[in-house]
């Protein structure tokens, strides 16, 4: 089998199916294997019907004494299956007897309608398969494995998987794999695909497919499992523990990979001679003057590391690590002003439309405030064709111009005059490809990275080996901490008044849902329904605006210059607000369905507010029938450190157990995660350093699979494709 071989060479994969592969990045057959599941699911004991709650994956057992009916009037065409309301509170195991089910006259709902006996009812639903009705057989027992949902107080076992109760006795021994998917494909189409491309691989001469990349010899210091073997059980995983074997095999290699590339580029990379002549003295001075606080002394060593290696001998590659509010932005702007005032252009890369305008913005004060003269421009995709013409040729022309963008700033038409600072966030942290692209273009600029990922210093060094790290370790002092609560949909009221009352004080208010829109996967509040509720409760008190990635950049830009200048009071959003946001006059942040957040995320979202004088306050509401309080939730309400927070989230995660959200996405890793695996991630780094102190070209027999696969991953970075590890 040859893993460049397009997807559809796999039997039953036409062209409708590639299509749907390629949408979500899957071309070849190496891309499926590599295509791991996001999650899996091992199937829980069947339960009581009376014991089931809105939201959860659960089993029932039923015995069928009435097939489903079919709604064929509703475009749905939805098959229900009416399950008794009362269950009889043995009906736990398979063994037990089953709660009968029969047909009803009427499917549609009545509100509050009760079973008889006083149990909730109960119905499983199917949409658009009308044939279910012939599936279920009377007579027949069966289990129904599904999400369960409540609507007008009827619950529902939605779309449920049907098995017959041996089939789903043997399912529970084995660990199934549940894919990202997209709309159109389905989980059952990978799942086949996958086992196909598999079994293709292992039936194949081993040599040639899946052949281990790692010599023998590391993977017994490591006991790591085999790569072939690792491949099939992070796809269908006999057991839990071999899922487990597998994984933490290809996060070995994942971070094995990663740091011999990076230091492999190191090597390659020689260190840029500066060309910059400064004929001007420093404005670090000036701006420290003139800068309405004091900066910490944290900040101020920063500030100086950067300054220093504007002029020193090489380039700089610097990263500024600090948590979020620490200060990052005024070192940047600070250096742009330096490259400015020496007669040069600097350029400031930001991950969003909305981001790159506020910090357009400051800038522009900033400038001012230090009484410098300089062009300020803004490059976006949002910009107007007339804009955009206008913001290239300042760009093209105007040697000391401030530049401020989003991606759009390397794209090819953009003609730098003399650029000499680029800064980005570790978002956009600069590839080989951009920088070889702007080397390209003969512009050598310094390098300024900011990170506000809490990881230790050793991990750092680790994970940033080509960069020079300045961490800043202190907030600003004069700042409140912030003040959190964990609450539950009980409290809303309360919290609204709460809300009102800092409104009335002038302050301005963040609330954050998960959703965009309603869902029929995901429970949750969404934006839109949540925005009119909001509008509801606040009329003639507050005015609320409306934020989300679907908007248009430029709604988004209207919506979010009226909150910066207080027109809006109250800002409902997704989480595109996370990142860098700052408006000081905002006091609270209120956010909905908060379990469903990674904790590095909240930190994230909390760290929008306590940006001013003002007290600031976080609300964590956690989604309904949340009865077991929140670990995760209550190291948040703790600790404001990123640092702590994250040590922590570490210690109640465990090392086995990567079930959970992903902690952070900061890093471009498929399965690794940086916090989880820290000790994987120190290994894999000795390890790397060993094989390049031995062997520095990887030129030895045994580090040749190594050392293909290197260059595979450069190929397809280079060609900007796609990116595997
Ligand atoms: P981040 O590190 O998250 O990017 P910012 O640079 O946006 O943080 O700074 C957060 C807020 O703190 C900004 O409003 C900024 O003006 C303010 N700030 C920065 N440094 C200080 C300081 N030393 N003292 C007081 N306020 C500061
Ligand atoms: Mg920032």
């Amino acid at each position: 089998m040859n893993l460049d071989a397009p997807v559809s060479e796999l039997k039953g994969i036409g062209k409708k199916t590639e299509e749907l592969f390629h949408a979500v990045g899957v071309y070849t057959i190496r891309d499926i294997l590599l295509y791991f599941p996001r999650d899996y699911i091992s199937y829980p004991d069947v339960k009581d019907p009376a014991d089931l709650a809105p939201g959860e994956h659960a089993a029932i057992y039923v015995h069928i004494t009435r097939p489903p009916i079919v709604n064929t009037k509703s475009r749905l065409k939805t098959a229900i299956l009416q399950i008794g309301g009362q269950a009889p509170s043995h009906v736990n195991s398979l063994r037990c007897q089953a709660p009968s089910c029969g047909e009803v006259e009427k499917p549609e709902p009545l509100a509050g309608a009760k079973a008889p006996g006083g149990a909730q009812e109960l119905r499983a639903i199917w949409f658009h398969q009308p044939y279910i009705r012939s599936v279920l057989k009377k007579g027949q027992d069966y289990v129904l494995y599904g999400r369960v949902a409540e609507k007008n107080g009827i619950l529902y076992l939605e779309q449920p998987l049907i098995h017959s109760p041996e089939q789903y006795l043997d399912l529970q021994k084995t660990v199934q794999p549940v894919y990202q998917l997209t709309k159109g494909l389905g989980n059952n189409t990978v799942k086949k695909a996958v086992d196909q491309a598999l079994s293709d691989c292992v039936s194949d001469d081993e040599t040639a497919a899946l052949r281990d990349r790692l010599p023998e010899q590391i993977r017994q210091k490591y006991e790591l499992c085999g790569y072939a073997y690792a491949i099939q059980n992070i796809h269908f995983p006999v057991d839990v523990n071999a899922c487990i074997e597998a994984r933490k095999r290809l996060v070995f290699d994942e971070f094995l990979l990663f740091l011999l590339q990076m230091h492999l580029m190191k090597e390659q990379e020689e260190k840029t001679a500066n060309h910059l002549t400064f004929s001007k003295e420093s404005i670090l001075p000036e701006i420290i003057e003139r800068l309405p606080y004091q900066l910490t002394g944290a900040q101020q060593r920063a500030m100086e590391d950067v300054f220093a290696d504007l002029r020193g001998p090489y380039t700089m590659q610097r990263l500024i690590q600090g948590d979020v509010g620490s200060g990052k932005t005024v070192i940047a702007f600070s250096a742009m002003l330096e490259i400015s005032l020496q007669g040069y252009q600097s350029a400031i890369m930001a991950p969003t439309d909305v981001l790159a305008r506020q910090h357009a913005n400051k800038l522009t004060a900033f400038c001012e405030q230090m009484g410098v003269d300089a062009p300020v421009v803004l490059l976006t995709g949002s910009l107007k064709a007339a804009q955009k013409r206008e913001a290239l040729e300042i760009i093209r022309s105007k040697k000391n111009a401030l530049i401020v963008g989003t991606h759009a700033l390397f794209q090819e038409c953009v003609e730098y005059a003399n650029l000499a600072l680029v800064v980005t966030d570790e978002q956009h942290r600069f590839g080989v490809k951009q920088r070889a692209g702007l080397a390209e273009k003969g512009e050598l600029p310094h390098y300024l990275v900011m990170s506000a990922t809490p990881i230790p210093r050793t991990l750092a060094i680790i994970l940033y080996g080509d960069l020079d790290i300045s961490v800043i370790d202190e907030v600003p002092a004069m700042r409140l901490p912030i003040k959190n609560c964990v609450v539950d949909p009980t409290w809303r009221n309360n919290a609204y008044s709460f809300i009102e009352k800092q409104v009335a004080a002038g302050h301005q208010v963040y609330i954050v849902c998960p959703l965009v829109e309603p869902s029929e996967e995901m429970d949750g509040e969404n934006v839109i329904e949540y925005t009119k509720k909001i509008r509801d409760r606040f009329q003639g008190i507050a005015t609320v605006g409306m934020l989300h990635g679907r908007m248009k950049p430029e709604e988004k830009n209207a919506v979010m210059e009226a909150f910066l200048q207080g027109v809006t009071q109250i800002l409902v959003s997704t989480t595109v607000i996370e990142v860098g946001v700052d408006v000081p006059n905002a006091t609270v942040m209120m956010v909905e369905n908060a379990e469903r957040f990674g904790l590095a995320q909240l930190h994230q979202l909390r760290g929008r507010v306590g940006r001013g004088d003002a007290q600031s306050y976080c609300i964590f509401m956690q989604g309904k029938k949340a009865n077991t309080e929140n670990e995760r939730l209550s190291i948040l309400n703790r600790s404001n450190d990123g640092f702590e927070i994250a040590r922590e989230d570490l210690k109640l995660r465990g090392p086995g157990d990567f079930f959970g959200i992903r902690q952070s996405g900061t890093f471009s890793f498929q399965l690794a995660d940086v916090f989880q695996d820290m000790a994987m991630l120190q290994k894999a780094s000795e390890e790397a350093k060993e094989i390049l102190a031995v062997d520095p070209d990887l030129a030895a027999p045994e580090h040749f699979m190594l050392k293909k696969e290197l260059r595979r991953m450069a190929a397809q970075s280079a060609s900007g494709e796609r990116f595997h590890i």
